[in-house]
């Protein structure tokens, strides 16, 4: 890379100043960000608040939400048990069926004309509204997300501050290309060309639970904004994040039929959804089995649109040069954050050979010292609990097995169960060294706090062994040689990559300063979310040649 274009990647422009291009004003979304995760004693006064309002309305019973009303045909419901405490239900949602799905698909339809006729700027106006309405929650909308899927408290808010931020994003986007309209090159006197981008129609929006906020939302407002109406699912494991989403861009004033819930198992609601002919493009993002499903399926008639993130199994690279605490606070952060339940999460560290002792020492250190365990709702908590049993049994099984082929366990690798962690799904950081670099615990995707480490002899050894996996996500290195780096960022296949970063190795993405997408077995478009290219995906190219009189 040369030194010029090393520098603009440097240079890049401050949160502070990105806000108040985006809002003409100076931003009143707080500062919390990934990389900044800072809370003012204010923010933790309404947290603790809020975290006391939102243990009290636990248990709820929900609905589906479609064509602007409550909607739960069958009776049938489905519950979700808090990981914090499993004995705590969190919500009763209606076991949406196939013809739920199908009358949401129609209220989407129906509404399409309308919504995608409006100027864009109405669009904008109304989606703007729902993104302060967000913020305004942003406190209940955190505590809330604790109890549905143990994010800790300063994850969670941030994670509700990009929600705002996304929308905000996607609207600018639709502002500064003038609604994608372009007038070409004018091919004749009185003859005028014009390149629009328009709207596919209905679109089904998938969402995962470990970002039950921020990724529904963004995929949600870059259909949206477009001109798109929503058929939106959530995970089982967090549609009350669902939920309150829905509810806000309803509260806003999207019109009836633009947007609409459906929730239940991917087996029915999914299925109609992805089967369904009138269902015009697909937005997922999840795993890369279910992902790589639907990217095959959806398409039968003809070709239709589907924008597919999934998963990751991101390295990070030490080298022989690196600064060994920035190398081991990054990694420590972004293996443990919300407990390596991230597609962003560093699962696999190669360090130099020469630096590798030290190194493993260090980031034994760091986790020992930041990675608390806990509810997530205190505030000292680092790690909260896994999402579910079967995530423990992953964690568990992956820790048998480095123990049974050799490897060492440099720190943890046991299931918490005394005490305060008795009725919820609790586990130790676990950092393993020693394992064969071709053992499949770096391959798979476990999405649980399991990091392991290997020793490479060279940096061209460790970008091979980075290089060496289906996935295509994230990616860092540690680095003074700006060889090394240059050589990192040309070859690295990955679509998210980072140097020499304190805050996270490969984790920490943010609308407008950091784009997020992946390669590969990563994700589909290669276009990423967060990001410039984004909120074209949702429409197609119309080319209009008129002929004056
Ligand atoms: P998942 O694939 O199990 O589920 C994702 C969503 O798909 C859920 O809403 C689920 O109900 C739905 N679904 C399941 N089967 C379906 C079907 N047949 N038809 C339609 N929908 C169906 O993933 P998850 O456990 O919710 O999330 C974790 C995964 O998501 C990890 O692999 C993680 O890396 C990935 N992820 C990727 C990104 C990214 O931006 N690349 C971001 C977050 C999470």
């Amino acid at each position: 890379m040369s030194e010029t274009r090393f520098l603009q990647v440097q240079n890049l422009v401050s949160h502070k100043k990105l806000a108040k291009r985006r809002t003409g004003k100076k931003s009143k979304t707080p500062k919390i960000t990934y990389a900044t995760l800072t809370i003012t004693p204010k923010d933790d006064e309404a947290y603790d608040h809020a975290v006391e309002k939102v243990r009290a309305q636990l248990g709820t019973h929900y609905s589906m939400l479609i064509n602007g009303e409550k909607w739960n045909s069958t009776g049938e419901e489905y519950t979700h048990a808090s990981p914090v405490n499993t004995n705590t239900l969190v919500s009763y949602f209606p076991k949406g069926s196939r013809d739920d799905a199908k009358a949401a698909i129609d209220a989407a339809r129906d509404a399409f004309h309308d919504w995608s006729s409006k100027r864009y700027n109405e669009r904008v106006r109304i989606l703007r509204r729902a993104a302060e309405i967000i913020l305004q929650r942003r406190f209940d909308l955190a505590a809330l997300m604790a109890f549905e899927v143990g994010k800790n408290r300063a994850e969670s808010l941030a994670e509700v501050n990009e929600s705002v931020e996304l929308i905000r994003y996607y609207c600018e986007q639709m502002e500064t290309n003038n609604g994608f309209v372009k007038s070409l090159e004018p091919p004749g006197p009185r003859q005028e060309t014009v390149s629009i981008l328009r709207p596919y129609g209905v679109w089904a929006v998938v969402g995962p639970w470990n970002f039950p906020l921020a990724l529904s939302t963004g995929m949600s407002a870059g259909a949206l904004v477009a001109g798109n109406t929503v058929v939106y699912k959530p995970s089982s494991e967090s549609p009350v994040l669902g939920y309150e989403m829905s509810q806000a861009f309803q509260d806003a004033g999207i019109p009836r039929g633009v947007f609409n819930l459906v929730t239940g198992p991917g087996g029915t609601v999914g299925v109609e959804l992805q089967e369904n002919r009138h269902v015009d493009g697909f937005v997922f993002t999840g795993s890369k089995d279910v992902g790589m499903r639907l990217y095959r399926q959806f398409s039968t008639e003809y070709p239709k649109p589907i924008i597919t993130e999934m998963g990751g199994k991101n390295p990070a690279i030490v080298c022989e040069t690196a600064d060994l605490d920035q190398a081991a606070e990054g990694v420590m952060r972004a293996a443990f954050g919300f407990g390596g339940q991230k597609c962003s999460a560093c699962s696999r560290v190669y360090v130099h050979k020469n630096v590798k002792e030290k190194y493993i020492s260090l980031l034994k250190e760091y986790t020992q010292k930041f990675v608390k365990t806990g509810d997530p709702t205190r505030k000292e908590t680092f790690l909260g609990p896994l999402i579910n049993r079967a995530a423990i049994d992953t964690y568990s099984k992956a820790a048998e097995e480095a123990r049974k082929d050799g490897g060492r366990m440099v720190l943890g690798g046991h299931v918490l169960a005394a005490g305060e962690y008795a009725n919820g799904n609790f586990v130790e950081p676990a950092i393993v060294d020693g394992l064969p670099s071709s053992h499949r615990l770096f391959r798979d995707e476990l999405f649980v706090p399991f990091l392991v480490a290997a020793e490479i002899q060279s940096f061209e050894q460790g970008m091979e062994l980075a290089n060496e996996s289906e996935y295509g996500l994230c990616a860092g290195i540690y680095t003074k040689n700006r060889g090394e780096m240059g050589t990192f960022f040309d070859q690295i296949q990955g679509g998210v990559t980072y140097a020499n970063r304190r805050a996270g190795a490969t984790t920490g993405a943010w609308p407008g300063v950091n784009s997020f997408g992946g390669w590969k077995g990563s994700g589909s478009s290669g276009k990423s979310g967060l990001g410039p290219y984004y909120v074209q995906q949702f429409m197609r190219e119309q080319s209009r040649w008129i002929v004056k009189r």
